[in-house]
């Protein structure tokens, strides 16, 4: 078969969005042996054993049904609950809650609910690697607003204002970042709802870190003055909870909203696998120590991370929360993927290039640092090895 040929049997839209930089990476790091992985972002605890069990349970009590379109009702209630009480948002079970195949199925679904050709959604760069995609697969247009380490990462009301056009239909946040780490205050963010109030914008807030914020509490978009008509809040179980092989996430947002999600994901996916539901529902009701714990160990290691970039010579702001490092390698005089490349293939330390995560990404790696306090000083080691020949 001819590439034309090819071509035409595939959607322009589809054709037109770019594989995953990280990919890339990992497939050459797959190939080789005694590889250091600060790649990967996710936990590396295992989910702890009274969810699997709660799980295993809902088996062997025959619960291999489907649930609900919008979840089992019990799990939603819970996630209202947890909601609730860890960050002052209230939604109600019935209709401003839908359990999702993870947060990416509610990114999707939450795009596709509210974009029309060419509507315009802007993404706080560096961002996680799906926003762009899945803007542009529901028939959007991205529109970058790069931050960079000047500000810590964070995005002013000034920046996201000069990117508004009167397409612009909505506005992609998340804080904690991922790959940065970046977090925003209170007072931060309610520039950035006045701003969403005036242009009356809509805010997908993506909250999957949440509960990795170290050193302030998390301020949730939702729970701002007059937020919670235009948000559309995001978050799941993958992260702080160490569930990402259970592909379980939620979606909250008002009820006019959340009913435009449901169709979609009623038709595309039925609903959330339920035995992974039974173990959400152990893990809100029983885990609220478990985070605690896994949080205050990606904090000591986070801590050791930046510390011993900084005397290595790899200036990294100090991040937030979630469980990434974003150090910047240009005084190296390389970008940032011949950094990661030289690093993969003369240290065999996996880091992703920041390129991959949009504007303001250049110039930096991302290292997750959720790998064994060993690795982290190994690969601390190496780098300062890699760097000393390199400079
Ligand atoms: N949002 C952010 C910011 C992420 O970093 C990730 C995963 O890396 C996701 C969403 C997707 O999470 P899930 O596993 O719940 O689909």
């Amino acid at each position: 078969m001819t590439q034309t040929k090819l071509n035409t049997r595939l959607s322009k839209r589809v054709q037109e969005i770019k594989p995953s930089g990280i990919r890339r990476f990992f497939d050459l790091a797959s190939k080789m042996d005694n590889i250091i992985s600060l790649g990967v972002g996710e936990p590396d605890f295992v989910t702890p054993w009274n969810v699997r069990e709660a799980s295993i349970s809902s088996l062997e009590r025959g619960f291999t049904a489907y649930s609900a379109n919008a979840g089992l009702f019990e799990l939603r209630k819970e996630i209202s609950n947890y909601m609730s009480n860890r960050f002052s948002v209230n939604y109600d079970p019935e209709t401003e809650v839908l359990v999702t195949v993870g947060a990416s199925e509610a990114i999707d679904i939450g795009m596709r609910a509210i974009l029309d050709e060419g509507d315009e959604v802007i993404i706080v760069e560096p961002s996680f690697v799906s926003y762009v995609p899945l803007v542009q697969m529901a028939g959007g247009v991205a529109v970058s607003v790069g931050t960079s380490n000047e500000n810590q990462f964070k995005v002013s009301a000034k920046q996201i204002e000069a990117a508004i056009t009167p397409r612009t239909k909505a506005l992609m946040l998340c804080f904690p970042n991922n790959p940065t780490g970046a977090t925003m205050n209170g007072k931060e963010m309610q520039e950035i709802a006045d701003l969403a109030e005036c242009h009356d914008l809509l805010v997908f807030s993506d909250e999957i870190y949440a509960e990795l914020s170290y050193d302030e509490k998390h301020v949730s978009f939702a729970s701002l003055p007059n937020m919670k008509d235009r948000t559309i809040l995001i978050s799941g179980f993958s992260k702080a909870f160490a569930m990402t092989g259970w592909r379980l996430g939620f979606v909250m947002a008002s009820p006019d909203l959340l009913a435009a999600m449901l169709k979609l994901h009623q038709y595309s996916l039925m609903c959330a696998p339920t035995m992974a539901q039974y173990g959400a529902l152990e893990a809100l009701k029983s885990g609220m120590d478990d985070i605690e714990r896994m949080k205050q160990s990606y904090k000591q290691r986070r801590n050791f991370v930046v510390k011993s970039f900084g005397e290595i010579g790899l200036p990294c702001h100090t991040p937030g929360g979630a469980f990434y490092a974003f150090p910047s390698v240009e005084k190296t005089g390389l970008t940032s993927e011949q950094f990661a490349e030289k690093l993969l293939l003369e240290e065999r330390i996996a880091v992703v290039p920041g390129y991959v995560f949009g504007e303001g990404g250049e110039g930096h790696i991302r290292c997750s640092y959720a790998t064994s306090m060993d690795n982290l000083e190994q690969s601390v080691e190496r780098i300062d090895r890699f760097l000393r020949k390199l400079m």
